[in-house]
């Protein structure tokens, strides 16, 4: 029997996301969740996807840490005939957040490739460690399977010195590993992929800027279908406006309020990555309740929204004079897939870049890839649903069948 299943795993510090899909077709088979791992209660939300129905289990029982959790996913999915023991599984693929400069394309991961990743800790320590912990614990339960890491990063490792750089004395950076790295990588490659076949082009003959706007946000530059650009760095922080993250800002912010607010760094790091971005400019971070109360006349949302769309703006021009020419904006994401005013305000006053949205086709709701521009409009604007399970899937799964050619 030919084994064609992927289970992909996304874990977090407390959490831990799962697809099984089936490569024959990329149909989902099951999909789940588990959160507050280590807490006194974890929930796992588990949904068989085979069978017509879509009929959600849910447990709550302690579960201490990410062993238990995938312990409890590996008996739900048992339990559906899926079990992780099946022949029919190829393959365990694993977000990893960062992968730093060596880890360009999806790797089998063995045991230098794991110390290659810990050794990456110091520059992703809230993401790498809990990654880490998830690949250990599926060694576990099937050691005898290959195990694929796909790095959010790696699709920006093609971004050139010149936009990976920051301008710092080069000795420093260069010993504590820091540069631009981005992220989101999974999703910008699929999206820029995507929106290359709604227009009916080889991604190698488009321009393409990627908006991926949910709670984290970034936005990348794809010429030819390789990064030259993003608006993340060393970290997830730099960049757009996000959900509770400031994005770019002077740096010497942080020597103010040090030196005059008498803040400490964990502090300010706390302030910069969960309190800042539209919940601290608003109080919400939920695009959807910001415009009910845009819509209601409250001024600090509109603010607030109004810096969001300012941000965006400034990297959509950024980015064109990146590329030079730009074939196509795709928005992506939970705010860019649904929020029609935010794709809107993000291109009214750049007709003269060839940008324009249509009102009737930008209001239409889909889960489809789709073109929101005008006929008339010199470059396309696309609205592309992003899915970085099934990117994580294919990419795996085109590794391991490599192997076994
Ligand atoms: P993500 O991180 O991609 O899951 O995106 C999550 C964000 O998408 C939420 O915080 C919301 O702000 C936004 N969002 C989801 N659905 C909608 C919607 N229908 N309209 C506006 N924003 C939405």
């Amino acid at each position: 029997m030919t084994a064609t299943r992927v289970l992909v795993l996304n874990s977090g510090s407390s959490s831990v996301k799962y697809q099984l899909l089936d490569m024959r077709d990329s149909s989902r088979l099951a999909v789940g969740l588990v959160e507050r791992i280590g807490e006194e209660t974890s929930r796992l939300k588990h949904t068989p996807l085979t069978g017509g129905g879509a009929e959600s289990r849910e447990r709550e029982e302690p579960m201490a840490d990410h062993e238990a959790a995938l312990r409890a996913v590996a008996d739900e999915l048992a339990a559906d005939g899926l079990g992780l023991d099946s022949p029919e599984l190829a393959a365990i693929g694993h977000r990893v957040v960062h992968g730093g400069l060596k880890f360009t394309e999806p790797t089998v991961i063995d045991d230098a490739v794991l110390k290659e990743i810990e050794r990456l800790v110091p520059v992703a320590p809230l993401h790498n460690p809990a990654n880490i912990t998830g690949i250990r614990t599926a060694q576990a339960l099937r050691p005898d399977l290959p195990q694929v890491a796909v790095f959010d990063t790696a699709f920006h490792t093609t971004m050139p010195e010149s936009a990976a750089r920051y301008a710092l004395d080069v000795k420093t950076a260069d010993e504590h590993r820091v540069r631009r790295y981005g992220f989101h990588g999974t999703s910008h490659a699929y999206v820029s992929r995507k929106t290359a076949q709604l227009l009916g082009k080889a991604p190698e003959d488009v321009n393409v800027i990627v908006l991926h706007l949910g709670n984290g946000a970034s936005a990348s530059a794809v010429r030819g279908g390789r990064c030259v650009d993003t608006s993340m760095g060393l970290t997830p922080l730099e960049g757009l406006v996000m959900g509770t993250r400031s994005g770019d800002m002077d740096p010497a912010v942080i020597f103010h309020l040090a030196r005059v607010g008498g803040m400490s760094i964990d502090e300010i790091d706390i302030l910069l990555n969960k309190k800042s971005g539209l919940i601290g400019l608003c109080g919400d971070n939920d695009m959807r309740e910001i415009r009910r109360r845009i819509d209601a006349g409250d001024q600090e949302a509109a603010l607030a929204f109004e810096i969001y769309i300012h941000r965006l703006k400034k990297y959509i021009g950024a980015y064109y004079a990146v590329l030079g020419r730009v074939d196509a904006v795709a928005f992506t994401a939970g705010v860019g897939e649904n929020a029609a005013p935010v794709r809107e305000a993000a291109v009214v006053g750049l007709e003269e870049l060839g940008l324009a949205v249509d009102g009737a086709l930008n209001s239409v709701r889909s889960d489809e890839a789709r073109l929101i521009s005008p006929e008339y409009a010199r470059v396309a604007v696309a609205v592309v649903p992003t899915d970085e399970e099934l990117e994580i899937a294919d990419q795996t799964y085109a590794l391991v069948s490599d192997r076994n050619a």
